[in-house]
């Protein structure tokens, strides 16, 4: 193309292209200086700005430049020439959402939990500060890593500041994803951004989104319709999580559960979510657990080791160091090993007694099959 100019910048090596979008191209890059750290660089090119991509990119500037989340791509500076805006960020090395599905098919429930749990992290923290972020897709969201993938959301160009009561007029978004008020009413608020999660889990989990079309007449009568979403009888998934996306698949926003609902859901259930906490939370629940052992408090004893299992399950999952990790999985933390004895003392004979009541055991079975099944993960 004449006098087009490639995107060039002092500081960087520009290496391979990383994926573009709707107003840009993203590369791989080096900075010249120091320890040649790696960043992603977003391009944007001036000539294919007009008024409103100018405005939604500056958005984007502004929001990203206030935030830091650890499950929200870092902006670590900005820069522009006569030809390009460039935006220099933490570089997402395990590629975006939509790839990482496809390359595997569906995700198994398991996962697609951890990254729901992520992803509902990053919006609650932006939920408290009244943003939205509008165009949420599996393209828009990235992953650190491949190996040990935690998930980072992306792509702010459309997010702005929106109170939950507001309402705008404009059509953003991609008709896959978009929330139908969106589509039909062009009038929506905020809740638009729960719609998108529950299109992005039922992506996961079933391989493709709910309005998968072969052309756009047949998405936009998809869209259109009046038919509740039904979700696929297989694979099996818990109720739980078809609980939840049959919640957030409501076309009437009104119906559709709301943030604070989405936050507490069982299948979200943030207060477990992996965490720096859930291992500080675990131990002192343990503590509590030995004061009541030794209180002769067998069934309070009992009742929060469980409880405490739950967040080292978690604990475990977040522990990155190996030997930390390895230490909190043979039990050899002095939180757990107090707590497995716990767990062995009162176990059996409280078993007995539930059984000679005719209570059923089973909370104190399934926490141990959680502590179970943490240990391969
Ligand atoms: P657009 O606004 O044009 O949609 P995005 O910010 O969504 O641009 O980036 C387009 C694509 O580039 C993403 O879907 C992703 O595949 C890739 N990408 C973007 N940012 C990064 C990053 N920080 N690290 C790795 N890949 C990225
Ligand atoms: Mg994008």
């Amino acid at each position: 193309m004449a006098g087009w100019a490639p995107p060039q910048l002092e500081d960087f090596i520009l290496t391979e292209r990383l994926g573009s979008g709707t107003y840009a191209t993203v590369f791989k890059a080096y900075r010249k200086k120091d320890v040649r750290e790696v960043v992603a660089i977003k391009c944007v090119s001036k000539k294919s700005l007009n008024k409103a991509s100018v405005e939604n990119l500056l958005t984007e500037i502004e929001i990203l430049k206030t935030i830091r989340h650890p499950h929200i791509v870092e902006l670590k500076d900005f820069q522009w020439n006569k030809d390009y805006i460039y935006l220099i960020m933490e570089f997402c090395a395990g590629g975006d959402l939509s790839r990482f599905i496809h390359a595997r098919r569906i995700l198994p429930e398991k996962v697609a939990r951890i990254f729901l749990q992520q992803l509902a992290c990053a919006l609650k923290f932006l939920h408290d500060k009244n943003i939205s972020h509008l165009d949420l897709k599996p393209q828009n969201i990235l992953l650190s890593s491949l190996d040990k993938p935690h998930l980072k959301l992306a792509d702010f160009g459309f997010a702005q500041h929106m109170s939950p009561r507001d309402e705008k007029h404009v059509l953003r978004g991609s008709p896959l994803y978009m929330a139908p008020e969106m589509v039909c009413n062009r009038q929506y608020d905020a809740r638009v951004d729960l719609w998108s999660v529950g299109v992005i889990l039922y992506e996961a989990v079933f391989g493709r989104p709910p309005f998968a079309s072969k052309s756009f007449t047949e998405l936009e009568e998809k869209i259109r319709s009046n038919q509740p979403i039904e979700l696929p009888s297989r694979p099996r998934l818990s109720l739980e999580c078809r609980d939840l996306l049959q919640r957030l698949l409501k076309r009437d926003p009104q119906q559709r559960l709301s943030f604070q609902e989405f936050f507490a859901h069982p299948f979200v259930d943030m207060e477990h979510m992996p965490g720096l906490e859930s291992l500080g939370k675990a131990s002192s629940l343990v503590t509590e657990a030995i004061k009541k052992d030794q209180e002769g408090d067998a069934a309070a004893a009992l009742s929060l080791y469980s409880r405490a299992l739950e967040y080292f399950v978690p604990a475990l999952r977040y522990e990155v160091d190996v030997r930390r990790k390895e230490a909190i999985r043979s039990k050899r933390c002095p939180g757990i090993s107090l707590a497995s004895t716990l767990h062995w003392k009162w176990r059996r004979p409280l078993l007995l007694r539930r059984r000679r009541a005719k209570m059923t055991a089973k909370p104190l079975i399934s926490t141990s099959r959680a502590w179970g099944s943490c240990c391969s993960c």
